[in-house]
């Protein structure tokens, strides 16, 4: 059975891949992603010069750890107050388009090797 939900739908209904965001893999890829480039990569590409607070996966990890922990997949994005930042717009243009959820999606395996590793 299908239905459909949006990315943060599926953060909030309990699969284990938030638990992504709590791990040491996670603190040094966005301590490192930061460091390399502090400033918002999407108002850079406007000639926007904005300080970055929060390391946003280029394309959805959707609980897939290895997308979660690849350093070519992220970039650093600005996330103030409000809904007017890079963040947050990309937040709403993916949420706009859409995820097919699947019910049976198993999360098992990578939260077994995120075990494994933490
Ligand atoms: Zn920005």
């Amino acid at each position: 059975m299908r239905k459909s939900v949006t990315v943060h739908q599926i953060a909030r209904t309990g699969n284990d891949h938030h638990k992504f965001y709590n791990s040491k893999v996670w603190k040094a890829i966005r301590d490192v992603c930061l460091g390399r480039m502090p400033i918002c990569a999407s108002c850079y590409a406007a000639g926007v010069i904005t300080p970055a607070s929060h390391v946003d996966h280029i394309t959805s990890h959707r609980g897939d750890w290895s997308l979660f922990v690849d350093m070519k997949n992220v970039q650093p994005l600005c996330h103030g107050p409000g809904s007017n930042n890079c963040h947050s717009r990309k937040t709403a243009e993916e949420n706009a388009a859409g995820v097919d959820y699947i019910e049976e999606w198993d999360f098992s395996d990578v939260v077994k090797k995120y075990m494994e590793e933490n």
